[in-house]
């Protein structure tokens, strides 16, 4: 069977695949400042070990001229690691071939150091403190201080003082770094990667909604096929097969529920056939039966349309009028009563006629009305039939 998109299908793929970009536009919104950052400094590193000449950057707590001494660089009680030993422990960062020369401090050093050197042993430490920061200088993390750092800029080892103490850090920089462009272009590249990748997975997953919310549909299917069913089993129930008005629950299901449509009826008639007993015995109770359909359609025919018929059982019917004087009301009942004098039954074409008994629907309310109207029926026989009696005092 075709999949069908259904209103209920359709909302539930907006809203999932609604939630879901909503949730990775943000965790891609946050990946993405952290990848950038990451990209540039990436670039620094990747600067630093690409390019041949390499500046040494001091940055200690003793400001002033440096010495060398021996193999040391010393300034006030700071003694930096001999030449040699820095570079040593930052050339995982660089390049075999790199010159290295120290440009801070005042005047600058003036250093150069050659490479190649004994690659370090960097391995799971290289990276020993967070990206950019200068080492800790106190706690258990200063213990972990001399190793190799990355920075924002390139690489950088920690210089402790003559007492052994951290006087600062030196960082290795790029002396000719790289302008953006790459960098931008990766982080573009990157970016147009990870929108395309979460587009394939909305679409992916819109699609696996779709189709793991097929029983949702047949669910909702049933659930409109119960409530047809179950209205016009309601429907069924309320009406009379035989003259296809409402039967007597019709009437009290819509008396029950305030009428329905339109103000509250003011009078109920009362109808019953006369001497419809002769009707079926003479001609037969099929003959009888075409008599009350007949009536399924003369009654409504003379009533108003907001007026109400309901063939209340047997060969009785009831009428409901709106906004009825009594004389109103007792003239819409002689039309009624006229309306089946009238007219001509059967295929002999045969009379009948009706007595209706009337009365207004007051404090006491419709079964009190009714049975004031059922009098009334009931003098009108006595009174000779086919006529219309207007109840003398209802409750
Ligand atoms: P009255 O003028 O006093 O009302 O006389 P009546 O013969 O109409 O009254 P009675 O109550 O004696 O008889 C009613 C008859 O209606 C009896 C019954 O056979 C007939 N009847 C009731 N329901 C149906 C029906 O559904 N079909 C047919 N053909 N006849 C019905
Ligand atoms: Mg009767
Ligand atoms: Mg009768």
């Amino acid at each position: 069977m075709k999949p069908k998109i259904t209103p209920i299908r359709l909302r539930l793929v907006v809203l999932v695949i609604g939630l879901f970009s909503l949730i990775s536009f943000l965790a891609f919104f946050f990946q993405m400042r952290t990848l950038q950052l990451d990209i540039e400094r990436t670039r620094q590193s990747r600067n630093i070990s690409s390019v041949r000449i390499v500046e040494l950057f001091v940055e200690l707590s003793y400001p002033g001229d440096w010495e060398v001494a021996g193999s040391e660089l010393l300034k006030g009680g700071a003694r930096l690691p001999a030449g040699e030993e820095v570079v040593g422990s930052l050339s995982a960062y660089l390049r075999s071939d790199s010159e290295v020369r120290f440009v801070a401090g005042s005047p600058p050093l003036g250093i150069a150091l050659r490479l190649p050197l004994s690659p370090p042993e960097l391995g799971a430490e290289g990276r020993a403190f967070p990206i950019g920061r200068p080492p800790p200088t106190e706690g258990r993390a200063a213990s972990r201080a001399d190793r190799p750092f990355a920075t924002a800029r390139g690489a950088g080892v920690a210089v402790r003082d003559a007492a052994g103490e951290i006087a600062g850090w030196i960082e290795l920089r790029a002396g000719d770094a790289e302008s953006g462009p790459k960098g931008d272009r990766l982080g573009r590249a990157i970016f147009f990667a990870f929108a395309g990748f979460n587009l394939l997975i909305v679409a992916a997953l819109g699609f696996l909604v779709f189709l793991l919310s097929k029983p949702i549909d047949r669910i909702a299917e049933a659930h409109a096929l119960e409530a047809a069913r179950s209205a016009e089993l309601a429907s069924i129930s309320c009406t009379d097969h035989l003259t296809g008005l409402k039967n007597r629950r019709g009437i009290e299901a819509l008396l029950a529920g305030g009428a329905a449509e339109g103000e509250a009826p003011s009078h109920v008639a009362i109808l019953d056939l006369d001497h419809f007993k002769q009707i079926n015995d003479r001609l037969g109770h099929e003959e009888g039966d075409r008599v009350l359909a007949a009536l399924g359609e003369l009654i409504p025919a003379s009533v108003r349309r907001t007026d109400e018929c309901c063939r209340w059982g047997g060969e009785e019917f009831v009428m409901l009028f709106r906004g009825e004087s009594d004389a109103g009301a007792a003239g819409s009942a002689e039309r009624v009563r006229a309306a089946i004098e009238a007219h001509r039954f059967g295929s002999g074409g045969f009379p009948v006629t009706a007595t209706i008994g009337l009365a207004p629907i007051g404090e006491g309310g419709f079964a009190a009305a009714l049975a004031a109207a059922d009098e009334a029926l009931y003098r009108g026989k006595r009174e000779g039939r086919n006529r219309v009696v207007l109840a003398e005092a209802a409750g």
